[in-house]
């Protein structure tokens, strides 16, 4: 059974496919249970003065993100209505930043077309993303001071919870290691991942494996092996896959090879979210 619950639309900046096109090609695929989860990072909704209190990163484009308030509902609200066509379609979010920004979240939060919540962290309060920073500028005390903070971040973001299952656990490391190839002692952020994996299981949220790590340089997925273990061994039970497809051509890539690496970890079911509630598939 095939299923993918994290994939973006060209209603999120960075995808290119649309949802019509997308729809088609998760139909094409036999994909049983399909979810959208456009980006939604709540802190773009505020201005880029209150964003970056200590002064604008370079090449952060203040209005490209001034449509974030139209486009997450938007998205969501054009999912909902294409479910009648595609059966299989669910309508999630990637909820970004949800700290940052409570006051977007609630908002978000409160629609009830929604079936499925991804809880992400793509950049550090007063942060640029992970993704558009220049590792190798930094020493590696720098690297481990942003690391440090990101893991705290996400615990807090555990703590509070009102989402279903936590983004990419691993995702600085996609450019950390993946793109610049610094290797990282992960050791010393154990106890910390630990931490989030005992508040994730008592709060009854799950983790996703993201396999969208495999089609980059990182050639891993989000969060690896050693990490979904020990997901396990702190009592979490649920877990999603998803290709975090950008465009139709990825749609469902590495779902597959997802699937293998929760069963090496000892899971025996995968979930998809439908109203917000778990449904669970035997694997
Ligand atoms: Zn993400
Ligand atoms: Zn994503």
């Amino acid at each position: 059974m095939l299923i993918d619950m994290h994939t973006h639309t060209d209603f999120s900046p960075d995808a290119k496919s649309s949802p019509e096109e997308m729809c088609a090609r998760a139909a094409e695929l036999g994909l049983e249970k399909y979810a959208v989860t456009d980006h939604c990072d709540c802190n773009y909704w505020l201005p880029a003065a209150e964003m970056f209190p200590g002064g604008i990163p370079e090449g952060f484009k203040d209005e490209e993100m001034l449509g974030v308030r139209e486009y997450a509902p938007a998205s969501i609200r054009a999912i909902a209505a294409l479910k009648e066509r595609y059966p299989f379609l669910l309508c999630g979010i990637e909820l970004g930043q949800l700290l940052q920004n409570a006051k977007a979240a609630e908002q978000i939060l409160a629609m009830p077309e929604l079936d499925f919540v991804i809880g992400s962290l793509h950049m550090n309060a007063g942060c640029a993303d992970f993704y558009w920073l220049d590792y190798r500028k930094m020493d590696i005390t720098e690297i481990h001071r942003l690391l440090g903070a990101y893991f705290e971040e996400i615990l807090e973001m555990c703590r509070q919870g009102g989402f279903d299952v936590l983004g990419h656990l691993t995702y600085p490391l996609r450019y950390i290691v993946g793109d610049c190839g610094i290797s990282l002692d992960m050791s010393r952020y154990f106890e910390v991942i630990r931490e989030i994996f005992r508040t994730l299981a008592e709060g009854g949220i799950g983790i996703e494996i993201n396999t969208s790590g495999l089609r980059q340089r990182y050639g891993k997925m989000l969060p690896g092996v050693e990490y979904v273990k020990l997901y396990r061994k702190c009592g979490g039970e649920i877990l999603t896959v998803g290709s975090d497809a950008h465009c139709a051509a990825d749609l469902a890539a590495g779902i597959p090879e997802g699937l293998e690496l929760a069963r090496e970890c000892g899971f025996k079911y995968t979930a998809y979210f439908e109203r917000r509630r778990a449904e669970f598939i035997k694997i």
